[in-house]
């Protein structure tokens, strides 16, 4: 269902350019296969393929006006990205927060679709079985997470990390804290019950119709909101790769895309590829999404 090489990421980027057009119309409906959004988010969040060529892609086909909103997202993710990186110690507070918060069975329970609500049950195992879930369904999921099953954010935000193919950093941190009304202090996002039923494909509205109720009447829980994040720079040094130096590369996780940089032109003497192996064993990534 995901493309894992920069070739696949690319044909899917073509196969989607016809249905940006009516992205903004269909993109918030949740649809078994997901045929109304791009499904490229694990291949853009490892930087398989650019924002920058995916945007390009679509306003190359489509006026800007009629693909605005698909573009719009794609910058969310940048802003994502960005906010994070000027504030590191918010990624550094939210892993010393799941050291002290520890292991739940309540936690165990939802991974193994094991709660009894249809809706969450069936979300938590697509997301197991899938690495991936739509965006409509990750915000209902970690509201009832936070709001209705009043768990910690932070085990809901390290349980989507662990299994989605996109689980990034930023995105997900800053999702989940929007939810909790911690990202836009005192600002909430509560699932209701009729937002459920408009955009549930009408098979999972009926089958998954046990464990509406859930989202009848939601409370919001007010969290303490911390302190403002500082921002902090970093100074890099410019450039400085002579054609006479031995040189190699390093590729690690975070961007793959080295064809598309000034790095793309330069020969190597040695190309070394690795992983965040402490955080992938940290998170306890699954097989599915260490291949
Ligand atoms: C609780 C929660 C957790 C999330 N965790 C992640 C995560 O770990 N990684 C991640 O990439 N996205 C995350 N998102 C954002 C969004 O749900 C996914 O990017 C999107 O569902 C991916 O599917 P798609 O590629 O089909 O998206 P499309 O709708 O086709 O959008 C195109 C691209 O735009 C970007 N994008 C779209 N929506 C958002 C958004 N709201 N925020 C940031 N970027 C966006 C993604 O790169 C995506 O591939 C999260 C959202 C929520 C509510």
């Amino acid at each position: 269902m995901f493309p894992s090489s920069r070739a696949a990421a690319l044909a899917k980027l073509e196969r989607f350019i016809p249905v940006a057009e009516d992205y903004a119309r269909d993109r918030n409906h949740v649809i078994p296969g997901h045929p109304s959004v791009s499904r490229l988010s694990p291949a853009i969040r490892h930087r398989l393929i650019t924002e920058e060529e995916v945007v390009s892609a679509v306003v190359r086909v489509h006026a800007f006006s009629r693909v605005e909103k698909f573009i719009q997202e794609v910058y969310w993710r940048r802003y994502c990205k960005s906010w994070l990186s000027l504030r590191p110690e918010v990624w550094s507070d939210f892993l010393r927060d799941l050291d002290a918060i520890g292991e739940n069975p309540a936690v165990r329970r939802i991974e193994e679709s094991q709660t009894g609500n249809r809706v969450i049950d069936h979300f938590a195992n697509e997301l197991v079985t899938t690495g991936y879930l739509h965006n409509h369904a990750r915000m209902w999921f970690a509201a009832w997470w936070v709001h209705e099953a009043r768990l910690p954010w932070q085990s809901g935000a390290a349980f989507f990390f662990r299994h989605l193919l996109d689980g990034d950093p930023a995105s997900n941190t800053l999702s989940w804290r929007w939810v909790a009304g911690l990202q836009t202090p005192g600002k909430t996002y509560l699932a209701r019950r009729g937002n459920l039923e408009k955009y549930l494909a009408p098979e999972l509205r009926d089958s998954l119709s046990d464990g509406l109720a859930a989202f009848e009447n939601p409370q919001a829980l007010e969290l303490q909101t911390c302190a403002k994040p500082h921002v902090t720079r970093k100074e890099f040094p410019p450039d400085s790769l002579s054609p006479s130096m031995v040189t190699g590369l390093w590729i690690h996780e975070e961007d793959l895309a080295v064809e598309t940089s000034p790095l793309g032109q330069q020969t190597f003497a040695a190309i070394v590829v690795t992983v965040d192996a402490e955080s992938w064993n940290r998170h306890q990534f699954p097989s599915t999404k260490r291949q």
